[in-house]
């Protein structure tokens, strides 16, 4: 059995790091941007998404981030976000990367968690600087489009999340390379591996012989590399990975 043969490679592992896409959040309502019910069907996101988009009309980007945010903060842990916290406090994993910009994993206890997509847990001023949390700017998007700054007045509030066209945040980008240089086995769950530098993680990870474990619901380009390929929900499978590994 597939889920038995990852939990021997996760139970002798000492520096088990796992990789996390938005399809661990997808059981817990937040849409993917690929796969089946991905937000691509609807839109282009790397349109929507990108920077040059918000630089030059943010009421454009908030029009349609009003309405994920809205669904992402009502959003809870699933079994999958609380499996890999149990596996962290059992000391199976070291490190949790993540693509995801929700705060699930947070939320469900994980305690090492490498945002390589910042958090869109707030929203930055580009113009004078002052951070406010997402909720706060959430409350006003009904009455204010675009929002605008409690401190300077500016329009141009956005996310700490990184748009398409944006650089990724250095000392995550650092920390996730050398957890992957190290580690023994990499745990890739919910990513679709097509988003790079991101899927360049387990990459490095396999090349200084780590061990690779898949939990996808569709196959991704990178199931001939690995050791173990689940394809299934990460809602179901992790509960029972982390409980065969006593996590
Ligand atoms: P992706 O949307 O490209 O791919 C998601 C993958 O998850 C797909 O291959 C899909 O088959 C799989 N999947 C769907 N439901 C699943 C489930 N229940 N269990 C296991 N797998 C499931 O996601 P990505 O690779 O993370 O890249 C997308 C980019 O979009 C990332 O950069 C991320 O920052 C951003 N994003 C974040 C969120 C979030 O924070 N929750 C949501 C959407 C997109
Ligand atoms: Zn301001």
């Amino acid at each position: 059995m597939t889920v038995e043969r990852a939990a021997e490679l996760l139970s002798t592992a000492r520096r088990a790091v796992a990789l996390t896409g938005a399809g661990v959040s997808a059981e817990s309502g937040i849409p993917t941007f690929r796969g089946e019910g991905g937000l691509w069907a609807k839109y282009d996101p790397v349109k929507v998404s990108s920077i040059d988009t918000f630089l030059a009309d943010p009421a454009s980007y908030w029009r349609v981030s009003r309405d994920r945010g809205r669904v992402a903060l009502a959003a809870k842990p699933n079994p999958g976000h609380l499996a890999l916290a149990e596996l962290e406090a059992a000391g199976r994993l070291v490190a949790l990367i993540t693509q995801n910009t929700d705060g699930l994993h947070q939320d469900s206890g994980s305690k090492r968690v490498i945002e390589l997509h910042g958090s869109g847990r707030k929203v930055v001023c580009l113009d004078c600087g002052r951070v406010e949390p997402r909720s706060e700017v959430q409350e006003r998007l009904d009455v204010e489009m675009p929002p605008r700054c409690r401190q300077c007045g500016g329009t141009r509030l956005k996310p700490t999340v990184v748009l398409f066209g944006e650089p990724m945040p250095a000392a995550a980008v650092q920390e996730a390379f050398e957890l992957a240089r190290n580690a023994d086995v990499i745990l890739v769950v919910g990513s679709s591996l097509v988003v790079y530098p991101a899927a360049e993680v387990p990459l490095v990870a396999l090349r200084a012989g780590a061990r690779m474990i898949v939990v996808n619901a569709e196959p991704t380009p990178f199931d001939r590399f690995a050791h173990v390929v689940i394809h299934g929900r990460s809602g179901e499978v992790l509960p029972h990975l982390a409980a065969l590994t006593g996590g």
